[in-house]
């Protein structure tokens, strides 16, 4: 059968997956999930769910125009990088072309975790430092490497020696917005933390989403960059997350602070779903890093994951999503800063474009986990992130339109 019975599904993943620990699940009685179109995901229990948090979907479940470019590709070639072959050279000029002056060299790989390990391994070869540097409860990926830069996997007591933390300045527990003051103050405490940590690479989510989606000031995140500069080392966007235009201003966040990163990466959206990641960097960071170490990706830049990843970026053009995630991203904004204070006085907020974040105080009587749960039996799918788990994520595909703003909001004045 293909939906079966999902008790008996919990129980044969629970053996073959080491129980939850490994691989959790969201929800207290996990939603098993048949098939997706658009903004909506169908449950095997035949409800169909509004989908407010899956980013990696950018363009819609099971865009047609993905699907179909993957299938044809596939039937044609599919095969390694060392032979030459146009799509991944047309996607490393669309990227390139994308980004700010001297962002000219493109590498591609599978996954976000990949993309920023490697700009990792140039950081420390180009600068000769050993140090690593990420905001507080960030997240930058799966390796080793990466890992240690995650801030928020681990507690602060477990933080690698090599590790320095900054913060952003956020919104204080009476409600008081930071002041310029305050970010300057954050951005001395950056530069006391770059100098004693030897670092190479600062690496910055442009979103802050496991910090709880944060929207810093561009003065205070070009001051962050000029200290790193100033200190030797090199500055990351990590546009994994925030990338192909969930901000609604331009297609990569770090544009709306004014950064000029020495790498980008980016993942999850790239592809619509398929795996594939990139890291564009400097060519004579490139060239540096060639000198003395090597990279080769078996699936990285093959045809298929790219033809996926240039009709990405057709469907964002053809369809204006980017102006279309600020619009519609306001719209939620809105309507949610109406209902936030029905939870509580001091629930916040927060966010830009389609990516919105409503912090439930500790005072609410509720948490942010009890009201996601309450959302999914109204038929809408958001997550929680942020200290403790009290930001509801609210991240859905961008082609939401003011229907489906209507929708969420129509779930969430029930709460
Ligand atoms: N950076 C950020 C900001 C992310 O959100 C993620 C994934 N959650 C990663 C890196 C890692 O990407 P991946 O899971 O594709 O390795």
């Amino acid at each position: 059968a293909v939906a079966g019975d999902p008790a008996a599904l919990l129980a044969r993943r629970d053996s073959v997956f080491g129980g939850r620990t490994l691989s959790p699940l969201f929800y207290r009685k996990p939603l098993q999930v048949v098939r997706a179109e658009g903004a909506w995901i169908e449950g095997a229990d035949g409800k169909r769910y509004l989908d407010a948090y899956n980013n990696v979907p950018v363009v819609g479940h099971a865009h047609p125009a993905v699907v179909q470019a993957i299938a044809r590709q596939s039937a044609v070639l599919n095969v390694h990088s060392r032979y030459l072959h146009p799509h991944a050279i047309e996607l490393a000029e669309r990227l390139t072309a994308s980004m700010p002056d001297g962002l000219d060299t493109c590498v591609f790989m599978n996954s976000g975790s990949e993309a920023n390990d490697l700009a990792w391994r140039m950081a420390r070869i180009v600068t000769g430092r050993s140090g690593a540097m990420a905001a507080d409860l960030a997240y930058h990926g799966v390796s080793e490497a990466t890992t240690a830069f995650s801030t928020n996997t681990y507690p602060p007591s477990a933080r690698p020696a090599h590790v320095g933390t900054f913060e952003a300045p956020r919104v204080d527990a009476d409600g008081r917005q930071p002041t310029e003051q305050d970010a300057r103050q954050r951005v001395r405490e950056g530069r006391e933390q770059l100098q004693g940590h030897d670092v190479a690479l600062l690496a910055v989510d442009s979103v802050f989403s496991s910090a709880g989606i944060l929207t810093p000031t561009g003065e205070f995140m070009r001051g962050l960059q000029d200290e790193v500069h100033a200190a030797g080392g090199l500055f990351l966007a990590d546009e994994v997350q925030a990338g192909f235009g969930r901000g609604g201003r331009h297609l990569w966040r770090f544009e709306d602070y004014g950064l000029t990163p020495d790498f980008v990466t980016l993942g999850k959206p790239m592809g619509n779903g398929h795996p594939v990641a990139a890291l564009i960097t400097r060519r004579e960071i490139a060239e540096q890093f060639a000198g003395v170490d090597e990279f080769f990706s078996t699936f990285g830049g093959n045809p298929v994951s790219c033809v996926a990843a240039n009709t990405v970026l057709d469907v964002i053009e053809e369809s204006d999503l980017v102006a279309r995630s600020g619009e519609v991203g306001a719209q939620l904004a809105a309507g949610l800063a109406e209902l936030a204070p029905s939870i509580h006085p001091a629930a916040r907020v927060r966010g830009q474009g389609l990516m919105v974040g409503v912090e439930i105080p500790d005072e609410a009587g509720v948490t942010a986990a009890d009201l996601a749960e309450r959302l999914r039996d109204l038929g809408v799918l958001v997550g929680t992130t942020g200290p403790g788990g009290q930001v509801l994520k609210i991240r859905p595909p961008l082609i939401w339109q003011t229907q489906h703003v209507e929708i969420f909001l129509k779930a969430f004045a029930l709460l």
